[in-house]
């Protein structure tokens, strides 16, 4: 039986290995999720994932186009390439610069 994460995801079709997969491994998930873009994945298992939101600005009481974008684990049964909308959740810090992983793939944009 496969596990769930607590975020009401479907898991993924492929298996692996790592031990910090939130699918296969060891590593709980906790607080934020996102859904973004994959903008970069040049790194080993590693991608830089961005979104967008809109900030309320009280002085002008108008909305600001923002965008945040972070970097995020990306376990081997994911495997998100650029261009494709993942949704990614906030978990440990894996290493100085990351501390999120990508839980789901919502396939090619
Ligand atoms: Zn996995």
């Amino acid at each position: 039986m496969k596990k769930d994460i607590g975020l009401g995801l479907k898991p993924p079709e492929g298996k692996c290995e790592d031990p910090k997969c939130p699918w296969h491994g060891k590593m709980p998930v906790r607080g934020r999720v996102f859904e973004g873009v994959v903008r970069s994945a040049k790194n080993h298992n590693t991608v830089r994932v961005e979104w967008g939101f809109h900030d309320f600005i009280q002085k002008y009481q108008r909305y600001e186009k923002k965008k945040s974008k972070v970097s995020a684990h990306n376990p081997p049964c994911i495997r998100a390439r650029e261009g494709e909308r993942v949704v990614i959740a906030e978990c440990r810090s894996l290493s100085k610069t990351k501390h999120f992983v990508v839980v789901h793939k919502k396939g090619e944009k």
